[in-house]
């Protein structure tokens, strides 16, 4: 066998002569080693939010590197660039006086932050309070922490119990949410959610959902933590999703848009209350941390990223994209093929109806493969759906050719009948 490359979230036994080997990237636009060009309609794996190629990051980059490559920032040690991006997501943060834990991606901060939670209670003297509670179709990466707090089932089962301790619960039902917290009365750590679910499906919370939360969270006193790994730095149109919902959690934590994916890192957002207890004196040394934590070229990426994001308002423009995206998730409705859509910013999902012929996860598969041969990059998610979110720079003009390639390929999608019209209605 020639293949040692193991693809992430992959089926090695059917890879076979599907690899994709992609070699550049501009704008929206990729290239394959063969050359042929593809629109990036998801923003890579939803991090691609400033556009591929951009020369002033890989130049801060090189020049950092050549500067200070890496040096350990356990103990006392630090490096400009770990200490200015510090101070620069501490002044964007939404929370009061906020302390910033670096880290080198989603899982990493998800960890993080669920370590802080348990630790916070034990600093508080109510070690029993290690529950944590995560909602049906979550995401929160792949680490120890995450698999167990995964609400995609696929993804939790299969490993034997990582970390224990946590509890699921419907993703939009608040009274299941409040039954789950009225009987572990004592014992909840925290609650994490991600603002607009993601790989799970985009589903963005109903209204007042988050309200809801938050409320049950100050009832039981129980952390919120706020997991935007994917709506961080800008793709709902604010900094961050819990300034759109107007919630204020404990903990934020972050990854892929803080550099647009030009290099690994992440880092969570700690909130006054929590830092206040990790730093107390009786605290003592935190032990927790990564090799990486705080990577002088990260963070250089993420300052020149966080610049780029800035200069060319691109908070404005993925507000005024939202509605453009939105429109085009719309008229697709009209397809027999599509029982719903769904989109919250620059996220949006189409998902396919029961009405598929062959079952809509190959039709889901096969479509994916088929809008790659017409150079458009989109991905399945669970729940049958196709994920729609790109780079913050993409045009009016570029959205309209992905949609006219997504419409006709879906339109190619064979159904056995249409559930929303039956012939015996
Ligand atoms: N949390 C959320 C909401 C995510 O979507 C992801 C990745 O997609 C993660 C955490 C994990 O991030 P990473 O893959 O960088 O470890």
């Amino acid at each position: 066998m020639k293949q040692t490359f193991w693809h992430p979230f992959s089926d090695m036994s059917k890879l076979s002569d599907r690899e994709v080997v992609l070699a550049r990237g501009q704008g929206v636009w990729l290239r394959d080693t063969a050359g042929k060009a593809y629109l990036d309609a998801t923003a890579g794996l939803w991090f691609a939010n400033v556009g591929h190629g951009r020369d002033e990051i890989a130049s801060a980059v090189a020049g950092q590197l050549r500067a200070l490559a890496a040096y350990s920032t356990f103990d006392v040690f630090g490096n400009e660039p770990a200490l200015e991006l510090s101070d620069r997501l501490a002044a964007l943060s939404p929370l009061p006086q906020t302390a910033v834990f670096l880290t080198s991606g989603g899982s990493d901060s998800v960890d993080t932050a669920a370590k802080m939670a348990r630790r916070y209670w034990q600093l508080c003297g109510e070690p029993d309070r290690t529950l944590i509670i995560a909602r049906s179709d979550a995401y929160h990466g792949m680490h120890g922490f995450g698999t167990s707090l995964a609400g995609i089932s696929a993804n939790a089962e299969g490993w034997g119990t990582i970390v224990g301790d946590v509890a699921h619960v419907d993703h939009s039902n608040i009274q299941a949410l409040r039954a789950v917290f009225d009987k572990n009365k004592g014992r909840i750590a925290a609650f994490i959610g991600e603002p607009v679910i993601g790989a799970g499906g985009v589903r963005p919370p109903s209204p007042g959902y988050w309200q809801e939360v938050q409320k049950l969270c100050v009832e039981h006193e129980a952390l919120l933590i706020v997991d935007e790994v994917v709506t961080g730095f800008g793709r709902l149109g604010d900094w961050f999703a819990c300034q759109h919902y107007d919630i204020q959690p404990d903990l934020i934590t972050t990854a892929k848009g803080i550099t647009s994916g030009y290099l690994p890192l992440g880092a969570v957002l700690v909130g006054a209350r929590v830092r206040d207890a990790l730093w107390s004196e009786q605290a003592g040394v935190f032990r927790h941390g990564y090799t990486y934590s705080g990577h002088p070229a990260c963070c250089a990426a993420a300052l020149v990223n966080l610049d780029i994001i800035e200069r060319e308002d691109l908070l404005n423009r993925v507000r005024d994209l939202t509605g453009v995206l939105a429109k085009h998730l719309d008229a697709l409705q009209e397809l027999p093929v599509v029982s719903q859509t769904r989109s919250a910013g620059l996220l949006g999902a189409v998902e396919l109806s029961e009405s598929v012929a062959g079952g809509r996860a190959k039709a889901v598969e096969d479509l994916v493969a088929r809008m790659r041969g017409r150079g458009v990059l989109v991905r399945g998610l669970v729940g049958h759906s196709i994920q729609l979110s790109p780079p913050f720079v993409i045009t009016e003009a570029e959205l309209s050719q992905l949609f006219t390639v997504l419409s006709e390929e879906l339109t190619e999608v064979p159904i056995t009948g249409d559930e929303r019209h039956p012939v015996d209605a």
